[in-house]
């Protein structure tokens, strides 16, 4: 009774993974959860204030579908401040979440049988939503430390590609693509005439390096890059669903005549919060980014040292990719087979490559406090030693 198109639908390893542990949680074991794709910290004070203003003031109902015209104001305000981006209210689209912003911008570009090129370890959700859209899927391998440059793409153009997918800082590496390799990428996509999606949604958090959006490096390739990004990661407000994108006009166009037959936009108050986050003060992401840095270094220290396991320094994201493959064999063949032991023997949740199509991998969330953090790896090291 299903389409085939839902039939296809891979559902969200990530989650999947989540709810079991969340399950077992239930039934009274003391998880150690180290899959969640979220910050631990509560959507700071000033943002719920203007949340709860805006239900005081009666901004309740329906908006453009858009978004507000003082969001997307400070949208290109805080384009021009941060990323040296300039961009008009109307070359912006709000929507409920970075994730359906993605699935309309795919929705708007791909016809049946176009090409997107995505490079892996990834996160899986562009790939299922360029299906969903009639694309094809085009992925390429990278190799630690997993950092993309244009001659990796070379050779996979063809005239069928329409789209590259660029996510940096990366979920799940948190590899952070180069200055440099961004403006050959850029002049590529210019000569090609094919479209950039870059989702930046981990800009804020990113620890030595300097965050560069592609659409400001190279004046001529603006037209063919979309920018997308959210709230979810760098304001702690994953539940508020909003997100937002910017690009040439008739791309922002199509993505808003879908959204007025889908989703209207996304909530009033969620948008009247996004504002805030904008225009209000930044400390609260600078503390949590510090906080971040300080449990990327304390993981990194703990486990780079670990027999059996390749770790590499995240550059940003909150997350840490680990080689487990020297691991795997007849008893786990597969890091999956390797996490469900984890989880089951020492009650620690991990999320496998494989969710991110990188075999031989896990990914471990430091988006959870330290103490939870150095009970986590005491575990993962006894069930390293308990399995050599
Ligand atoms: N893009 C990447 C790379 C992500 O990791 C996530 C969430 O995990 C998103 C987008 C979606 O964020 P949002 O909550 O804004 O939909």
């Amino acid at each position: 009774m299903l389409t085939k198109r839902i039939k296809q639908l891979q559902p969200s390893q990530t989650i999947a993974l989540d709810t079991k542990a969340k399950q077992m949680q239930a039934t009274g074991i003391n998880i150690i959860n180290l899959t969640a794709g979220e910050p631990n910290f509560s959507t700071p004070d000033n943002i719920c204030r203007a949340a709860k203003q805006a239900i005081d003031d009666g901004h309740t109902h329906y908006l453009p579908n858009a978004g507000i015209e003082k969001l997307r104001l400070a949208i290109t305000q805080k384009l021009k401040r941060d990323n040296n981006l300039k961009y008009t209210p109307d070359e912006v689209v709000v929507g409920v979440g970075t994730k359906q912003i993605l699935y309309s911008a795919f929705q708007v570009l791909c016809e049946n049988g176009d090409e997107v090129i995505v490079p892996t370890p990834t996160w899986s959700t562009y790939i299922e939503q360029i299906k969903l859209a009639g694309g094809k899927p085009i992925i390429i391998n990278l190799s630690p430390p997993f950092k993309l440059k244009s001659t990796d793409l070379a050779k996979y153009l063809t005239k069928k590609t329409k789209i590259i997918v660029l996510n940096s800082p990366c979920n799940p590496t948190g590899a952070v693509i180069e200055k440099k390799e961004l403006i050959k990428i850029a002049r590529l996509a210019v000569k090609n005439k094919i479209y950039i999606i870059a989702d930046e949604i981990y800009e804020k958090i990113i620890y030595e390096k300097k965050h560069y959006s592609i659409a400001s490096l190279l004046p001529e390739a603006k037209n063919y890059i979309l920018t997308v990004n959210g709230f979810s990661k760098a304001y702690a407000m994953t539940g508020w669903r909003i997100g937002y994108a910017v690009g040439s006009k008739e791309i922002i166009q199509g993505m808003i005549t879908l959204a007025t037959q889908t989703t209207s936009g996304t909530a009033s108050i969620s948008q009247y919060a996004a504002l805030e986050a904008l225009n209000g003060s930044q400390k609260p992401v600078q503390k949590m980014v510090s906080e971040f840095k300080k449990r990327r270094d304390y993981l990194y220290k703990s486990l780079k040292k670990t027999k059996m396991l390749d770790t590499m320094k995240p550059e940003g994201a909150f997350y840490l990719f680990l080689n487990v493959k020297r691991m795997l064999g007849k008893k786990y063949p597969t890091a999956t087979a390797w996490a469900e032991a984890l989880l089951e023997k020492e009650n620690v949740a991990v999320v496998p490559g494989e969710a991110f199509y990188a075999p031989g991998y896990i990914r471990i969330s430091y988006a959870t406090d330290l103490k939870t953090l150095s009970i986590g790896i005491k575990k993962i090291k006894r069930f390293i030693k308990n399995n050599l």
